[in-house]
């Protein structure tokens, strides 16, 4: 539908006739036609996207990879134009992945595909061996009697669908986040447990998990989907299974992460700004294209359409957090710093770059008619209007939570968790089209909440 608008609207020049499709007078003109510049032409998303994934590749939280990360994009964002660009630092406990493999010994040999949970234990370099009892889910672990745990290897088995609004990956990554710490308070010798993904590839998910309650680490992983199939036909023959599991992790102490910020400056600088943000760091085994290249693209690309509009009333505030991953603390150290600074919205891209198709929002019963707005404007972008008293994101969360107001922009996830924290994510996952509708619904999204755009006087460029 948008595709045959924003082509009527660039046949005006050529054709009367198309004249005749007249757009929604509620909707702000200067903002219409910065959204459907950016549907038909963004590449700065692309730029950066495919900048970052290229010259640094993946970005551990708290690596030289990360800190070469943070380089990176003081860089970029300078050379962009913005102002301000500076990188807040933060100490945070580093972890890292090891050599790793997993191997059933009997009664069928073979190898399986395994990765390393964040903040796994050590299995050291020789491995462990153990039998296996298995779960159907996290529930069944944490009833069972610590007898058939003790010195062995558990397995959790989980059944996440894919979905559009990804709602699958709260409630059934269950066995990940809570699984290593039943395990291990059971006496458990290690766990690997259904990756937390809804691909059929041999390609294991990673992700965070920490040991609570005083757990003692225990050598943690993921096998791949095909690989957790193919473990339960092997323990449906009856016979006890045994696996030989090598994860050789670390944890390298305190080392540095940090958000690099940058800004559009506002007209009134004494207005709240409007923060726009991803997250900079990734999971180490693939280049973090979607999780959350994009996500940072997507934030600088729309900020950056507006500063090429002109000045915005409000400061335009970028920040690429460091260090979510593993356990959302870019996040946590921007509230410590300025969590009671007000901000106007809060907005964060962390699902992807597919097409977005809701926008939710949570501005107050004050600013109704602001978010009105912003459904109006999203419309032709094929984007629905969800609830006016809603809004999340990974590292702005807390924030939020605080009360502080913000927007979603959803993502299409229904293919997201295929690729998500596994060595499939990479560049080629990313749809330029559908990035570009993110970028366009951004920038919608930011021109409307930025005050009003002042274009540049004549023959003077800022
Ligand atoms: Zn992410």
């Amino acid at each position: 539908m948008f595709r045959s608008l924003v082509a009527a609207s660039l046949l005006v020049a050529a054709s009367p006739l198309v004249s005749q499709v007249h757009h929604s007078p509620l909707v702000d003109p200067k903002v219409a036609a910065l959204r459907d510049a950016a549907l038909e032409g963004d590449h700065y998303a692309w730029d950066i996207t495919e900048g970052l994934t290229t010259e640094i590749g993946p970005r551990l939280a708290g690596t030289d990879d990360e800190a070469r990360a943070r380089e990176w994009a003081v860089k970029k964002l300078t050379a962009m134009g913005f102002s301000n660009v500076r990188v807040e630092t933060f100490e945070m406990p580093t972890w890292v992945r090891g050599r790793e493999s997993a191997r059933i010994i009997a009664p069928f040999p073979q190898p399986m595909a395994v990765a390393a949970l964040g903040n796994s234990g050590s299995t050291g370099p020789e491995g462990v061996s153990g039998e296996i009892v298995a779960f159907d889910s996290v529930d069944a672990l944490r009833v069972a009697p610590d007898e058939i745990v003790r010195g062995k290897i558990v397995f959790v088995d989980h059944a996440m669908p894919a979905n559009q609004d990804g709602s699958g990956y709260g409630q059934f990554g269950s066995p990940r986040r809570q699984g290593p710490t039943l395990a291990s308070k059971k006496g458990a010798l290690g766990i690997v447990v259904r990756s937390i993904g809804t691909d059929h590839h041999r390609t294991p998910h990673t992700g965070s998990m920490s040991f609570t309650e005083g757990a003692t680490p225990i050598p943690a992983g993921a096998l791949s989907n095909p690989d957790a199939d193919q473990l339960l036909r092997i323990l449906k023959r009856g016979l006890p299974v045994k696996m030989h599991l090598v994860l050789e992790s670390q944890n390298l102490g305190k080392r540095q992460s940090g958000n690099v910020i940058a800004e559009v400056p506002g007209r009134d600088p004494t207005l709240p700004p409007i923060l726009v943000s991803g997250h900079l760091d990734s999971w180490d085994q693939g280049t973090g294209a979607i999780d959350d290249a994009t996500g940072v693209a997507i934030a600088a690309a729309a900020a950056k359409r507006i500063m090429d509009a002109g000045r915005p009333l409000r400061t335009i505030r970028i920040v690429w957090f460091g260090a979510e991953e593993v356990g959302l603390l870019g996040g946590q150290d921007y509230r410590t710093k300025h969590g009671k600074e007000p901000h106007y919205a809060l907005i964060e891209s962390d699902f992807g770059a597919d097409k977005i198709w809701k926008v939710d929002s949570k501005l107050g019963e004050a600013r109704k008619s602001e978010a009105e707005a912003i459904g109006k404007a999203l419309a032709p972008l094929g984007i629905v209007t969800g609830s006016f008293n809603e809004a999340e994101g990974s590292d702005i969360g807390p924030m939020l939570g605080d009360g502080h107001p913000g927007v979603t922009l959803n993502q299409d996830g229904t293919r997201y968790f295929d690729i998500h924290h596994t060595a499939d994510d990479t560049l080629d996952k990313v749809d330029p089209a559908q990035l570009r509708q993110n970028v366009a619904a951004w920038t919608t999204v930011v021109a409307i909440l930025s005050g009003g755009i002042e274009e540049p006087k004549r023959g003077k460029r800022r």
